[in-house]
């Protein structure tokens, strides 16, 4: 079980589905104009490759490590 806390408000978002997704929906709702410019730029990236690893997930079904590295890198911030 993984819990994740907002770095911006004090939501909890829960791993009920896909946290990282989850996380990122949160952010780009609420958060998006707070964002400075270096974290808007990494949110960009991010939903890039989140679109594009949907449309691999999409054709392979197959779960990379990508979120593991996405969620280690957030929770040091
Ligand atoms: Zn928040």
């Amino acid at each position: 079980m993984s819990k994740m806390k907002c770095n911006y408000c004090e939501k909890i978002l829960s791993d009920d589905a896909d946290l990282v997704l989850n996380y990122f929906h949160h952010i780009e709702i609420n958060h998006y104009n707070s964002l400075d410019n270096e974290d808007k730029m990494m949110h960009d990236i991010r939903k890039k490759m989140l679109q594009s690893k949907k449309d691999y997930e999409l054709k392979k079904k197959n779960v990379g490590d990508s979120d593991l590295t996405f969620n280690a890198k957030n929770s040091e911030i």
